[in-house]
Formats: structure tokens, sequence, C-alpha cells
């Protein structure tokens, strides 16, 4: 039996010891409208019950607006110039390669997970993509059956040595789903009401897929349907006894023109064209292996230049560009951001609400994009919800941010 007297410093910030089990939710690309939507069409009982009753916030979450450095600032409680996971992967000048950045060793901090499961919490992480698994993971230890962690990608190779679980695909039963499709997200939840029937962690943490945010606008059928989908397990989960915080990695906006074709800037030709082939390397850390429902496109971008190119030109005529939201060199987009700056660029870009950033318009592969554009990375993603089953005594003044989901949820609920 957890203790309860007891409270834990991870990174700096102070978690009180959970009372009953908190289930983290990180809903991948939930724009604040699709819930409001849903709410508002009568779909989402259970999370129209929380907002009345427990929490309704509108909090920052990390830019760049994806996946990967906001589920770790999530689960760390900081900001990416700490846990240093900035975008899916960065191009490290030393060995002139670009590096995937889902390795834990690119991790620079703990998660609380891990601190909490070490203090003697029990733990279950069910993540949506594989992608995440090992770095939401990182630090947890399997031997002693209090931690769980796994993705439902991978269910059928989960063991109990990497995973806290063997067999985890038959535990669930459910078959496998595809990476592409909703089905991998109710894996998760089907996945998290089991595990609190059975194991009742102190902690839980699930992560979805945001292949439906990509596709389908809020307020659609199949948006509706995926977020109905999602409130009748919230509502096993509470009627569990468990605390559940719901929050978003990012949002989502539309980014094609009134076609349906992408609206994108193809910053590796523009610079190309500018600067000579070979002078300026792009990076869209958007960039992952799971680019079919967004092409790779998304609203930030980093972009290196040769030794002795002066970036003040370059950043000015980008700024000039149609489309363009902000463009910083290094040291200003890393403090704007809270970026680290050994994994950026000289240059950070973001674009509009409406508009994309690309490399090489031919590198884009967009033949697996059956629908508009839609997609996130820069400053119009970057408004998520948190709602909380309980009311949250929130002190004043303070930016409450996505990665805040742990000290509310611990040290500010009623
Ligand atoms: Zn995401
Ligand atoms: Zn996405």
């Amino acid at each position: 039996m957890a203790r309860t007297d007891k409270a834990i410093q991870v990174n700096g910030r102070n978690y009180a010891w959970p009372r009953q089990p908190l289930v983290a939710v990180c809903v991948d690309g939930s724009e604040p409208d699709y819930i409001e939507n849903a709410i508002a069409a009568g779909v989402m009982p259970v999370v129209g019950e929380m907002v009345q009753s427990g929490a309704d916030l509108r909090v920052d979450c990390v830019v760049p607006s994806f996946t990967n450095p906001n589920n770790l600032s999530i689960v760390t409680g900081v900001p990416p110039v700490i846990h240093g996971i900035c975008g899916n992967y960065f191009y490290d000048r030393e060995t002139d390669t670009e590096v995937m950045m889902n390795d834990p060793k690119y991790l620079r901090a703990g998660t609380l997970l891990s601190a909490f499961a070490d203090a003697g919490a029990s733990v279950a992480v069910v993540t949506a993509k594989d992608k995440l698994r090992t770095l939401l993971g990182h630090g947890l230890y399997y031997g002693n059956g209090r931690a769980i962690c796994f993705s439902a990608e991978r269910a059928d190779i989960a063991t109990s040595d990497d995973n806290g679980i063997s067999n985890a695909l038959g535990y669930v039963g459910l078959p496998m789903a595809s990476v592409y499709s909703s089905r991998l997200s109710e894996f998760v939840f089907v996945a998290g009401v089991k595990l609190m029937a059975e194991k009742r962690p102190d902690l839980m943490y699930l992560s979805t897929t945001d292949y439906i945010q990509h596709k389908y606008a809020p307020g659609t059928k199949e948006a509706n349907a995926f977020y109905a989908m999602m409130d009748g397990y919230l509502g096993q989960l509470l009627a569990q006894g468990a605390i559940v915080a719901l929050t978003a990695d990012h949002g989502m906006n539309a980014k094609h023109h009134f076609d349906g074709s992408p609206k994108v800037i193809y910053l590796q030709d523009i610079l190309d064209n500018w600067l000579g082939v070979g002078i300026a390397r792009v990076i869209l850390p958007i960039t992952d292996p799971y680019i079919v429902h967004h092409g790779a496109l998304g609203s930030f971008a980093t972009a290196y230049l040769s030794n002795g190119v002066d970036p003040t030109d370059v950043i000015n005529n980008l700024k000039n560009l149609s489309g363009i939201e902000c463009v910083l060199d290094r040291a200003e987009g890393c403090q704007e951001f809270e970026l680290p700056e050994d994994r950026m660029g000289d240059l950070i870009i973001v674009s509009q609400k409406d508009t994309a950033l690309g490399g090489m318009a031919e590198d884009h592969d967009l033949s697996g994009l059956n629908e508009p554009l839609r997609s996130h990375g820069g400053l119009a993603e970057q408004t998520v919800p948190l709602i909380f089953s309980r009311p949250i005594d929130v002190v004043g003044g303070r930016r409450l941010r996505n990665f805040d989901l742990f000290d509310l949820a611990l040290n500010h609920t009623a």
C-alpha cells in the first residue's frame, strides 16, 4: 500500500504522493475544439461532467508542438531545454548525420513515473505508437512487478523483462490494431481499464495517436465518434475510483488551400535557390517513421547554415515570405521556446496557422494524404485542454503548461 505522507522531488519540482490512482491521458493532437464540439454534440457526457464539476483549463504546450517533446515534458514536468527531446530527430553536426531522438540515451532528465516507481509506487504506461514507449518507460524497473510499459503497436512482442507484462495482446484481448487506425488508441483505453481493474496502479499514463485528428476536423462525425469512444473508457476509469487528468500534446489545424491541396513553404528549395545547393540544411523535426497522414509537413522547422554564412539576411528574407509566423536565430529561438541549443539549427522557423513547412518538394510523399492536410508544430497549435475530474486550486498569475499536469493533479486537487 502506498504511503500517503511522502512527497518526492523530480527535476526540481515536488510532487505529493497519489492519494488514489491517478490516470493521466495525453490525447494526441487534441485541439480544444474537438472536446468542446463533442460535449456540445452530447457524445462526451463523462468529460462534460468533468468540465462542470472538476476543472477545465486551456494551457500552453511546448513548441515545437510535436508529440515526443510534449509527452516527455509531461512525464518529466520540465521543458525540452532540460529533458533534451525537442523533436523526432535532430542533425548531429559532429557526425554529419540526422539522428532519430526516440532512444532514451537522448533523454537528459528522469521521468516522474520512474521516480515514483523507485519510491515504491506502482506505475502503468500504455502508448499507442511504439516510438514513445522506450522514452516514456525510461528508468522503469520491471523486476519487482511494480511497473508496466507497452505500446498498442507492439503489444504482440511485450515481455516481462522489457515491458513488465508478457502477452500484452492476449491480456488486453483485442486483435492487433493498424498503426494507421483509431483502433490503436482504443486498444490503449481497453488496456488502461483492465490494468486499473486488476493491478490498480498508483499512476497510469495513457497516450493515444492523432490519426483521427490529422484526418478529421473537430465536430465531424468521425471525430465525434473517436471522442465518444474515449469518453466511455474514461467513465469506466472514474467508476473504478481513479482521478482522471486529460490533456493533449498539441493542437491541430487545417493547412491547405481551398482546393484541398496542401499549403506548404518548401524551405530547402527556397534556401537552395537563395544560397546555392549545399549551404543550408533544413530539418523537419515532425518526420518520423509514420508520415502517411501528414507527409512530414508541420509548422516548425530548423535550418543549419554552413560555417561563415551570416544568418541575418536569411532571417530577414524568410520573414518576408507569406505564411511565415516567425524566424529566430538559435539563441533567440531556444530562449523563447525553452529548447536545447545543441540540438537546434542556426535558424528556427515557424509557419502560420494555415501553412506548413517542407524541405524539398520532391522529397515529400503526399500520396498517403487522402484528406486535405491537417497538421501541427507551430504556435497556432500551442493551446491545449487540461481537464481534471476534480477541482483544482490554481495559484494565480502562473502560466500553466500541459507539463504541469502531474503537479496540478497531485498537489492542487481538492
Ligand atoms: Zn502528437
Ligand atoms: Zn501528428
